[in-house]
């Protein structure tokens, strides 16, 4: 009876929240010390006390950062989808882990209908995948995958006395692919990164005489992966120059397409920025970015090796856990994965693709694009801000231009910082040519061109302010010398 009490206060506390999400400020933000005090974290409040524990739920939800406010561009994810979560309310109330077939049946099921169909549909054949616990996870066990290809033994043997192995990538590719190089003993030195082209695409050319320099050294050049989308710029690594490469010295081709990868919906846009994806050997996607499915649900796929996740994640003396399925046929997931426990992801992916389908997913994509677009136009029209490089894709590199004699970087991250702490809006930076950028991404079905507007309107009013100020206190300074 209590419980059930509780339970109905806690869908009210929802409700409330959910009804708020998009209005008012995105964030009452306050500094670590300033907010540690506001939450009296070491108070003994509590125990066994729902309505102590209520106060904590509200202190949460009052300073958490509202993601799905238009404000909120700051990153590759925002807000989340409606059917995933349901998704995943149910699978906190049911509490399992989906790494037997025994303790979910249900979830088993979705995860492995859902895998084939994405294999079907990126054109994967005699495949396999599985949800990992996102692109940082997936890169790393397709690095692993193609070293334990690379040298078939390592998996016993280890890397001892085994000639060096190189991998290669994108310069502007993700910091988890130094990450991966890092936990497999690669070692980050022979994680070479590729120089880019205008584009912010790997320099094929390039990368080729690499290639060929780590083989005349006795190396092994076993991975290449291709960026689908840069965390800054949203480049495109062209993957039809890789296929021809990887004949010819045999490495194993990875698309990386965490942020990018949600064109594959659309056909007009997979044909578009992503050709030749079919042949490559794994590839991975964030349905918690582009997508707006609930953190995290990500999806490996691997081209043409049925047992290659069997056969490089599994270890050890599984036999208490595991049980063979029919056939060959896997029934447990947990053996293809590094995991032990394994959070259910795969209801809420399996809501979402049912409720908007992959016509709904690639008309939400496309109007991103439209959006982008649109972005890209009006700040090319107004004069006090500048695209820093053309837009490749979905990722918007500007920047307020001031005036001659300050210098544009510190400038723009003190406006950043200024539309963040006066609650106007949150939006990334990055680097592009060693040039400061604000990165606007949109990745929100709140977001439309009227949203687009404010925010561009919010960072000129809020650049004037700040110009102001400096000038101000420019001027004040020569009186104060003359
Ligand atoms: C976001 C991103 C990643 C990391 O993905 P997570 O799911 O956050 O681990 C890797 N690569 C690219 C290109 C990304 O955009």
């Amino acid at each position: 009876m209590e419980q059930d009490a509780i339970f109905e206060r806690l869908l009210h506390i929802i409700t409330n929240y959910r009804q708020q999400r998009t209005t008012d400020c995105f964030v009452d933000y306050l500094e670590p010390d300033e907010l540690r005090q506001r939450l009296r974290l070491d108070e003994d409040r509590g125990h066994g006390d729902w309505e102590a524990l209520f106060t904590w739920v509200e202190s949460y939800l009052a300073y958490a950062v509202k993601t799905t406010h238009p404000g909120y561009v700051n990153r590759m994810w925002a807000g989340a989808n409606l059917p995933s979560v349901i998704g995943d309310i149910i699978v906190a109330c049911t509490n399992t882990s989906a790494c037997t077939y025994e303790t979910a049946p249900v979830s088993t099921l979705m995860e492995k209908y859902m895998l084939a169909t994405m294999l079907k549909l990126v054109g994967f054949e005699q495949g396999c995948g599985q949800m990992t616990t996102g692109s940082s996870n997936a890169n790393m066990i397709a690095m692993m995958a193609a070293r334990n290809t690379a040298i078939a033994d390592i998996k016993n043997r280890g890397l001892f006395a085994q000639p060096p192995l190189y991998a290669f990538v994108n310069a502007d590719a993700h910091y988890s692919m130094d990450r991966a190089a890092n936990i497999l003993g690669i070692g980050t030195d022979h994680l070479r990164k590729i120089a880019v082209d205008e584009h912010g695409r790997m320099d094929t050319a390039f990368l080729e005489e690499q290639l060929a320099d780590v083989q005349a050294r006795g190396g092994v050049p076993f991975f290449v992966a291709a960026t689908a989308g840069t965390t800054v710029r949203g480049s495109y690594d062209r993957i039809e120059p890789l296929l021809a490469l990887r004949e010819q010295y045999g490495f194993w081709l990875h698309v990386d397409g965490a942020w990018g990868g949600a064109v594959i919906f659309s056909e007009e846009l997979r044909r578009r920025f992503l050709p030749h994806l079919e042949d490559a050997d794994s590839f991975t996607l964030d349905f918690h970015k582009m997508l707006g499915t609930a953190l995290m649900c990500n999806v490996l796929l691997f081209n043409r090796h049925q047992d290659m996740l069997r056969s490089v994640c599994s270890a050890g003396d599984e036999s208490y856990i595991f049980h063979g399925g029919e056939n060959g046929e896997v029934r447990d997931l947990g053996t293809l994965s590094l995991q032990c426990g394994r959070r259910v992801d795969s209801l809420k992916w399996f809501l979402d693709w049912k409720f908007y389908g992959r016509e709904g997913f690639a008309e939400r994509v496309e109007h991103y694009l439209e959006l982008c677009q649109y972005a890209e136009e009006q700040i090319t029209r107004l004069p006090e801000l500048e695209m820093v490089v053309p837009r490749e894709s979905f990722n918007v590199c500007f920047r307020f231009c001031p005036p001659k004699g300050i210098a544009p970087a510190l400038f723009n991250q003190q406006l950043r910082e200024r539309m963040h702490l006066s609650k106007r809006a949150l939006v990334g930076t990055g680097f592009v040519n060693g040039e400061l950028v604000l990165r606007l991404l949109i990745t929100n079905i709140n977001v439309d061109k009227p949203e687009i507007d404010r925010f561009l309107a919010a960072v000129i009013e809020i650049g004037q302010e700040l110009l102001q100020q400096k000038t101000g206190l420019r001027n004040e300074d020569t009186m104060r010398r003359s």
